[in-house]
């Protein structure tokens, strides 16, 4: 409860760093796709401008091409009637025959009106009716006096309307020009055949006037409504003048790009674009509009941020599953380490505990085997006395020399009680596994003297070393001894355990047969607590915990080897302990 508390006041710094850098990554990560999909739309803007330039271009290019051939049929009429006779011959005084001429030829050519001026500007027959206007003063009058074709355009006060002029002038044979005729062009006929057509176009004069447009909301519309120049030779009635509501937002690349506030059959947003046209004498002016361009482009923007935010969430899904994975790898290997550090405790404790029960059940043996030695060396210490007494120094000197012998043997068997009682933790020696049999005999041998046991076992020449722990391989064959004298005790036939070793390749085996009843239950003499043996309250005589063998199977595995029991076919049991043998263990260590 408290170091719950406890635990709760406390931040997880790591952690937190963790969850912070997360974040960190995901806004850069956001930031980044941002970015990329402004670039991406951009560019899709920019080259959908490119497309959009070419396709318009051509357009006004066409519309001009249009506007310019039209005008150049009157142009032409007003040069090939100032070669007419007729118009000589009114130039001359004769004014029979013009004032028809000139009305047919302008219901022919759809012309609106066609006039002969004299030299002095005076007009001398029309097609529209007699008029008594002086075109003296006026410019396109000053440009045919100079034998040039004079053009013009204006909103004639005559006609009400918008007009283009062309004026030709008139040579007389003698050379000097001696008049002129002037064709009057009616714009909103030129215009009427591509009224409303894509895209919009207009057509400004030198002052930025706007003054043939398919667009007629444009019409008279002014960008720079300053005062006209002086070299200007338009007049426009000030009041038919509006000013263009236009303001460029953009100008990349050369290009503009206007927004044009309060027309409605024009785009709002829309890219500028001019082609001088000198023949005319007027420039033709084109908006595009720019809002597919637009769409498009941010549907470019938009599709990579969606595909690239897709593979992001996909990276991101994939990234927290493994993270979740290796924590969760962290905390089992964590656990298992924790469960495995409990289990080799319990497991050192219980192979404490098998030795100290073996122990125990040999105390009596042992205390015989000590005792023996014990009392022949008080006989013998006596006897050395009374020898000594009578001067008999030699043999007193054998007494001594025997009881020498015995004490040192009683000391070896001490020496071996000890090491078996010591709880081993070194790893893994090269053991020798005659001396660990040796001791374990050493051990046990009170004990088979007693109960009338032949132990057989054959001290090899050349020692066998296998790979294991001294103490542990010692506990692990003093166990399958006692238990071949457990099993035979009492047995009125020959009580025998039989001892050997066999080397093989890499491996050593170790048999331990005896000539007991054999095994009841072979395929359960290794699980924990399996015992046949009857418990004794006071603790003598055949008692098992049925461990001795489980703790046996546990050490014999930990050195890398196996160890099995079955019945032999000519009756007992035999028990085979495999070990690697400790030369190849090294090799295959060192390779
Ligand atoms: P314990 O000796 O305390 O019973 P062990 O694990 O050493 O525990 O032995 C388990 C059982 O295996 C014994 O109770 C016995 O039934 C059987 N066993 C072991 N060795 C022999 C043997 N040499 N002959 C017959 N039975 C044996």
């Amino acid at each position: 409860m408290v170091s719950g508390l406890c635990k709760g006041g406390f931040v997880d710094w790591p952690m937190l760093n963790a969850l912070k850098l997360r974040i960190l990554a995901v806004v850069a990560f956001l930031v980044a796709v941002a970015v990329l999909s402004l670039g991406v739309g951009w560019f899709g803007y920019m080259s959908a401008l490119d497309q959009l330039e070419q396709r318009g271009r051509s357009d006004l290019a066409l519309a001009s091409d249009r506007l310019t051939g039209e005008l150049g049929r009157y142009r032409e009429l007003a040069v090939l009637l100032a070669d007419h006779p007729v118009v000589a011959a009114t130039l001359a005084g004769d004014r029979g025959d013009a004032a028809d001429l000139l009305r047919e030829t302008a219901d022919k050519t759809g012309s609106l009106d066609i006039l002969v001026v004299s030299q002095m500007g005076r007009e001398l027959a029309s097609a529209s009716g007699s008029s008594a206007e002086n075109h003296a003063s006026q410019p396109y009058f000053t440009r045919a006096s100079d034998g040039a074709i004079g053009l013009y355009h204006l909103v004639h006060d005559r006609y009400g309307q918008r007009t283009f002029l062309f004026a030709a002038p008139v040579f007389s044979d003698a050379g000097p020009v001696s008049g002129a005729v002037i064709v009057v062009v009616n714009i909103d006929a030129v215009e009427a055949v591509w009224r409303g057509a894509r895209p919009t176009v207009f057509f400004t004069d030198e002052l930025g006037v706007a003054f043939i447009s398919n667009r007629s909301e444009l019409l008279f519309m002014a960008r720079d409504l300053v005062d006209p120049p002086r070299t200007s030779t338009v007049d426009y009635n000030a009041d038919i003048l509006r000013p263009f509501m236009t303001h460029t937002v953009q100008n990349q690349q050369g290009r503009a790009v206007w927004s044009v506030e309060g027309q409605r059959y024009v785009p709002r947003t829309a890219l500028h674009l001019t082609l001088p046209l000198p023949v005319i004498q007027m420039t033709g002016e084109a908006l595009m509009d720019v809002a597919p361009a637009r769409t498009f482009a941010r549907l470019q923007a938009g599709a990579a941020a969606a595909i690239c935010l897709a593979f992001g969430a996909m990276l991101f899904l994939a990234t927290e599953r493994r993270r979740t994975l290796a924590d969760a790898n962290i905390r089992l290997e964590a656990a298992v380490e924790a469960r495995t550090a409990e289990l080799t405790k319990a497991q050192s404790d219980l192979v404490q505990a098998g030795k100290l029960s073996a122990l125990g059940q040999m105390s009596a043996g042992i205390s015989h085997e000590l005792n023996q030695p014990l009392m022949a060396i008080r006989s013998y210490a006596e006897n050395g006395e009374a020898f000594l007494e009578r001067g008999k120094t030699d043999i007193a000197g054998q007494n001594l020399s025997r009881i020498a012998e015995l004490a040192r043997r009683m000391g070896r068997i001490i020496r071996n009680l000890r090491a078996f009682a010591k709880q081993e933790s070194e790893g893994m020696t090269d053991v020798d596994l005659a001396s660990v049999i040796a001791a374990v005999l050493e051990i046990t041998q009170a004990r088979a003297r007693a109960g009338g046991v032949d132990i057989i076992w054959d001290t090899p020449e050349t020692p066998i070393t296998v790979r294991g722990g001294e103490v542990r391989l010692q506990q692990v064959v003093l166990n399958l001894v006692t238990n071949a004298m457990d099993a035979m005790e009492g047995q009125t036939f020959t009580q025998r355990i039989e001892i050997d070793t066999d080397r093989s390749g890499a491996r050593v085996d170790l048999y331990v047969r005896d000539t007991g009843p054999g095994l009841s239950e072979p395929d359960r003499i290794f699980d924990p607590f399996y015992s046949t043996k009857q418990v004794t309250s006071d603790g003598t005589g055949q008692d098992g915990m049925g461990l001795g063998l489980s703790i046996s199977y546990g050490l014999v595995q930990s050195f890398g080897g196996i160890i099995r029991g079955r019945n032999h076919p000519a009756g007992g049991a035999v028990f085979t302990v495999t070990l690697d043998a400790a030369d190849v263990a090294r090799s295959e260590a060192a390779a």
